[in-house]
């Protein structure tokens, strides 16, 4: 590789809103096949908005945004803070939580004036020794909907669930397109339940669907592809995502994502901008075709 053609690449990229942190990282994205991308924050907008609540049998939609507000408000999950927000609004009082634990890629737990709650997803209820089948047909349809469902439990008996729609970047389904044109294998991985995650890889284009991932398990999805002979690129933006960053052979920090992720990738986008993504790649190629 000629220095100079590097120079000029890394150069249009940063003109452009791509940071490319290396010449070695301008040289490998050329040899990518397949690009996975976070959903949450990443192909979607990463702000969930509450959509429903549903109450269990001898509950009330004001008890489930009660417990489960009260318990969110020590949490810093943007599903949390949508909880929280949707309780003030409806001018219900959050009772203090004490014994908090969030439990990363699950849930939260703790106790609301001494009752013990959880609120978190299919997995974490299941594990706590829940029947979630009174409420089942509910998450179903909104699974199959897109929308993300968080189950609230209070001294092991299910109350309700609340759903959310965090919709996909505007922009997404037009970078997923055009990524496909340059012949990219494309896949999502995601801790989020595997019909919410199916519902917006549809939308957005994408085939390939890895869901229900704990965060430290996002890097394990990227070696096994890597160990099935693919050359790999990751694009995240959270915390969540830094090691599976780290670990693709080039790792895309969306724009405005957390700075640990900033960090761990190789390329870094300036702007929340999907579109930069087959952006670089074009660069990245053309970059090469000058170079031999
Ligand atoms: P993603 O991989 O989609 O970025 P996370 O790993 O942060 O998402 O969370 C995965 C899932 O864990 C969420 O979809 C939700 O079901 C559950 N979860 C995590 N934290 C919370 C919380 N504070 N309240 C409710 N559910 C939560
Ligand atoms: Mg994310």
């Amino acid at each position: 590789a000629t220095p100079t053609a590097v120079m000029v690449g890394t150069g249009l990229g940063a003109e452009s809103g791509i940071l490319i942190k290396s010449g070695e990282s301008l040289e490998t994205a050329h040899k990518i096949d397949t690009i996975l991308f976070d959903k949450t924050g990443t192909l979607t907008r990463g702000e969930p908005q509450l959509t429903d609540v549903v109450p269990a049998q001898g509950t009330s939609k004001e008890e489930v945004l009660r417990l489960a507000g009260s318990l969110e408000s020590s949490s810093e999950h943007p599903l949390g803070r949508a909880v929280v927000e949707r309780a003030r609004a409806e001018g219900i009082a959050l009772d203090s939580v004490s014994r908090f634990r969030a439990l990363s890629g699950l849930g939260a737990e703790g106790e609301v004036a001494g009752v013990g709650v959880v609120v978190g997803n299919r997995r974490l209820l299941s594990q706590r020794g829940m029947d979630l089948s009174a409420l089942e047909d509910d998450a179903r349809a909104l699974w199959q909907d897109g929308k993300t469902v968080v189950f609230v439990a209070a001294e092991n008996r299910l109350l309700g669930l609340i759903a959310f729609r965090d919709e996909p970047r505007e922009e997404a389904a037009q970078a997923v397109a055009a990524l496909k044109r340059m012949g990219l294998r494309l896949g999502m991985v995601t801790g989020d339940n595997r019909a919410t995650a199916q519902a917006i890889a549809r939308l957005v284009g994408i085939d390939l669907v890895h869901a229900e991932v704990l965060p430290d398990r996002k890097v394990e999805v990227v070696r096994s592809e890597q160990n099935g002979g693919h050359t790999v690129a990751m694009v995240g933006d959270g915390i969540n995502d830094a090691p599976a960053l780290a670990a693709a052979h080039i790792g895309i920090a969306m724009g405005g994502g957390t700075d640990v992720a900033m960090e761990a990738g190789d390329i870094a986008l300036m702007r929340a901008d999907l579109r930069l993504v087959p952006h670089a790649m074009k660069l990245s190629r053309l970059t090469m075709k000058v170079i031999r």
